[in-house]
């Protein structure tokens, strides 16, 4: 570590020497971290103190939703060793560990009647959704020709097929419409309109679509944690279906559990199933690894087209000695149970929070281990840009503990630590969190209060 710390700071300038657009480093605005270890809901960074020292930090992470069963969790640490020392192959080879890891994603899908569910392995999120459009996009008439749905705010992916469906990221550059082949609908945020509203959008976007393929996150996460009010997954998939269309449910994200008992996948009790479901962070703890899976009656056309599929790395074997590791740690820390339980914690602490600062804090959402504070400059409502930021950057800088921003307006301080978080994290999570409310507050009274719109995320 020492050795490595030496190099740090050519370390920093080989990242900032990049090009500008892949520069995105957290706190760049206030002290980037150089994180060199972690453990559970931890993460250490160092820094230089004086001559010959060096000053470790340890911080609380609050931002990191992949390490979904702790940092360097030491028994998907101690599978990825054992079979890399064994082999790492591709996925032309047979292995009983792929067949293991298919049969327990399969176990947590629901049934579907005269069919059944194929699971493919890809390497990141990315993959597995620019990989479920072709498949969707083959499952119709229309093929490439046909229309897209997602939300006006979803983010899906970084290739040139996620970006066209990522209104997120084109908002980011002024584009402001749908790209051609693509519709939006209005994220369903029942902070700013009721859902009858976003009922009838889904009416009005669906209108004259023949064959729709509709690509959704279950769990807005960039949207700043926007999950569909009751009623509205059902209307919104019986309209694509009706239309003869195909349904993409993006878990990339919260699947894994990270919305607490019963919902593996977030979708569960919303009485729909999905055509095909992806999720991809949190299910290699860190390793890259990601599955797309679909109903053999949706990819029969991908099937039969004649093109191969072959992904490279997608499925090696210590990939999916990492992911079943995973699997099996979050059976064996019931981190479903926990992120209900815990989850509750937070989010009856952040209840009690708004009820004392009603000017501060206009909404708190979210389910399990993802949750949102939606943060309002006044008792106007307008958001909170400045605050939040100012929020994140003093519970880093003051107490140690890292939050993140998301949203339409950057308002949202989102809470999506490893699933693994307990008690004592809980406790003095909220411990800071009124901390900073309340310095918040007072830098406000006394006109202290000056932050730029930048984000420290
Ligand atoms: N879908 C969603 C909902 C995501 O949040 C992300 C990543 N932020 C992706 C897809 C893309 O995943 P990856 O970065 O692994 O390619």
């Amino acid at each position: 570590l020492r050795q490595k710390f030496d190099s740090l700071s050519s370390l920093q300038e080989a990242r900032t020497s990049v090009t500008p657009s892949c520069q995105s480093i957290s706190y760049s605005n206030t002290k980037p971290l150089a994180v060199m270890s972690g453990e559970n809901c931890y993460l250490t960074s160092y820094e230089s103190a004086g001559q010959h020292g060096i000053e470790a930090t340890v911080y609380l992470d609050t931002r990191n939703n992949v390490p979904s069963v702790g940092h360097s969790n030491p028994v998907v640490v101690k599978a990825i060793a054992e079979q890399a020392e064994l082999v790492n192959t591709n996925t032309r080879y047979l292995h009983p560990d792929f067949v293991e890891l298919k049969q327990k994603i399969i176990q947590t899908l629901p049934d579907v009647p005269d069919d059944d569910w194929q699971v493919i392995l890809t390497n990141s999120g990315s993959e597995s959704n620019d990989l479920a459009l072709r498949i969707a996009k083959c499952n119709t008439k229309s093929g490439d020709r046909g229309v897209v749905i997602t939300t006006d705010i979803g983010y899906h992916g970084h290739t040139a097929s996620l970006i066209s469906v990522s209104p997120y990221k084109l908002k980011s550059i002024g584009e402001t419409s749908p790209r051609k082949g693509t519709k939006w609908l209005k994220h369903p945020n029942t902070y700013t309109r009721g859902a009858q509203y976003y009922i009838e959008d889904v009416e009005e976007t669906l209108k004259d679509t023949v064959e729709p393929v509709l690509i959704f996150e279950i769990g807005m996460s960039v949207g700043g944690v926007i999950l569909p009010p009751e009623g509205y997954l059902g209307h919104l998939v019986n309209g694509v279906k009706t239309r003869g269309g195909t349904v993409i449910f993006d878990c990339v994200q919260t699947g894994c559990g990270r919305l607490g008992v019963g919902k593996w996948w977030g979708f569960e009790g919303s009485g729909v199933t999905p055509d095909i479901v992806t999720v991809g962070k949190p299910l290699g703890n860190g390793h890259p690894v990601s599955v797309v899976c679909v109903k053999r009656s949706v990819v029969k056309n991908f099937d039969e087209m004649g093109m191969e599929y072959f992904n490279t790395f997608g499925g090696n074997t210590v990939s999916v000695a990492a992911a079943l590791a995973t699997v099996n740690e979050m059976e064996r820390l019931k981190l479903m149970e926990n992120c209900t339980r815990i989850g509750g914690v937070l989010k009856a602490g952040f209840k009690k929070f708004m009820e004392l600062h009603p000017n501060t804090i206009g909404d708190v959402r979210g389910e399990g281990l993802f949750l949102g504070v939606e943060l309002i400059a006044s008792s106007e409502r307008d958001p909170g840009t400045s605050e939040t930021s100012w929020v994140c950057s003093k519970m880093k800088d003051d107490f140690r503990v890292l939050t993140t921003i998301d949203g339409e307006h950057d308002s949202v301080i989102v809470v999506k630590p490893p699933q693994t978080f307990g008690d004592i994290e809980a406790e003095y999570f909220l411990w800071a969190f009124g901390q900073v409310l309340k310095k918040l507050e007072a830098s406000k009274r006394y006109g202290s209060f000056k932050v730029g719109k930048k984000t420290p995320t």
